[in-house]
């Protein structure tokens, strides 16, 4: 779960402004860096467009704003709409606690800027216009506590790196240095080794390099699922694993049907108390479970790292989620893969997925696999989610003839074959 901005101790004034801007939660780049930048730390914070990089540093900038006590804090921003943006997201923090926050860009007049920035306790710019203000000695940086290089890359990458750095050893050296980036480059380390004390480095990333995440994906009988899913970790032996289910209930049942089967497997969802959680994950990146089973809902609140294999049980319904779960994995410059398996009642949903150009999933043929039996862990039942899951019968279309040596001939008629894989038998 994300943290509520109460819990990062926010001050009254910014939570009720923030609150009235619908914001509840707090972002994982901004639950990261809030904190550390309170505390004083130098920090570099990378994540993508629109995970709320503003916020996680103008919030704690905020809070250390005092009244009339000239420009505290100098915010570099590579464009002017950029400084408009930000300096209005500031603006509107600050609506219970008002600091005087001054845009400054090129192309508008000079001389109002210069009359405004004598009141100026905050100000966002860009690099040419706050050099133009430093070379016309109108713009006062000594008492400059914070400086934050908002979208750095970007900066440098309109060839602001000299500018940026001239700007920089202008201000005092006892002050606490920002880098919010989505990527991060060589012009930001090196800026970071020469201008930053002991940073603090959080990334947060969602979304992952194609070339070391492999996505595949299995057509299958609804029947074949589970034991394709079984067949498939026993082979690749994951060294962390998670299994994607659709429900809650779904989560425990192929849990409960990998324990059977010998495989340590833990169901991760929503029921859980935040403390058994914790310890789940505790275990998982301790190397004690290799195998979890979660839930969307469950699975996007948890600090999980270096999986190795991500298994869509069933398939998201939208592309978002779909990069969600395999967001998961192929971090830090490892390699992972994303195995996604497909039968029916998945079509609907893989199709909403593969609408998303980006999204490259390698057909596999399904291996030779051993077809074992899945309890679904209930009373058999009429209706229900059972069917259309687990419980169908007389399927034959998506069935691919993988046969179980032991099925032999059978296996490639869905209807003739014994009720395996829907039998609740307990
Ligand atoms: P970034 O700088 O990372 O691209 P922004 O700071 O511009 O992202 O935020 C993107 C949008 O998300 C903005 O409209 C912002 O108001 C909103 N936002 C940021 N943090 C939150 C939050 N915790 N809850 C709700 N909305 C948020
Ligand atoms: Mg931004």
């Amino acid at each position: 779960m994300s943290k509520k901005f109460e819990e990062l101790n926010i001050t009254p004034e910014l939570l009720r402004a923030i609150k009235e801007m619908g914001y509840e939660e707090a972002t994982p780049i901004q639950e990261q860096t809030i904190p550390l930048i309170k505390a004083g730390k130098d920090v570099i914070g990378q994540s993508g467009t629109g995970s709320g990089k503003t916020a996680a540093f103008g919030l704690p900038m905020l809070e250390k704003i005092e009244r009339g006590k000239g420009i505290q804090a100098l915010i570099l921003v590579p464009t002017r709409e950029l400084a408009e943006q930000v300096s209005k997201e500031l603006i509107k923090f600050s609506k219970y606690s008002l600091r005087h926050i001054l845009p400054v860009y090129g192309g508008v007049g000079i001389e109002r800027q210069i009359n405004e920035l004598r009141r100026a306790e905050i100000v966002v710019g860009t690099p040419g216009r706050i050099l133009d203000h430093i070379e016309r000695r109108t713009i006062d940086f000594s008492k400059i506590k914070i400086l934050i290089l908002d979208e750095a890359d970007k900066m440098f990458e309109m060839g602001f790196s000299d500018d940026v750095r001239d700007i920089i050893r202008q201000t005092p050296q006892f002050r606490q240095t920002l880098l919010f980036s989505a990527t991060i480059s060589t012009d930001v380390i090196d800026i970071s080794d020469r201008y930053m004390k002991e940073p603090e480095v959080i990334r947060v990333e969602v979304y992952v390099e194609k070339s070391m995440l492999k996505q595949s994906y299995y057509n299958v009988s609804t029947r074949d699922k589970f034991s394709l899913l079984v067949h498939l970790i026993q082979n690749d032996k994951p060294k962390l694993a998670i299994i994607f289910c659709a429900t809650r209930q779904r989560v425990d049942i192929v849990a409960k049907n990998l324990e059977r089967q010998g495989i340590n497997a833990e169901p991760i969802h929503g029921g859980l108390t935040q403390s058994r959680r914790n310890k789940i994950m505790e275990e998982f990146h301790a190397g004690k479970i290799h195998v979890l089973v979660a839930s969307d809902v469950a699975a996007r609140g948890l600090d999980i790292k270096n999986v190795t294999h991500i298994f869509n049980y069933d398939i998201p319904k939208t592309d978002k989620e779909y990069l969600h779960r395999i967001g998961r994995t192929a971090r830090a410059g490892e390699t992972g893969k994303a195995i996604s398996l497909l039968a029916e009642q998945d079509y609907d949903n893989f199709r909403s997925v593969q609408r998303n150009r980006d999204i490259d999933i390698e057909k596999l043929e399904a291996p030779q696999f051993q077809r074992l039996p899945f309890d679904l862990g209930r009373r058999p039942s009429f209706g229900g989610e059972s069917r259309g899951f687990h419980g169908h019968r007389g399927l034959s279309s998506g069935f691919r003839g993988h046969s179980d040596s032991r099925q032999g001939s059978h296996s490639r008629f869905g209807g003739s074959r014994p009720r395996q894989g829907s039998w609740s038998r307990r």
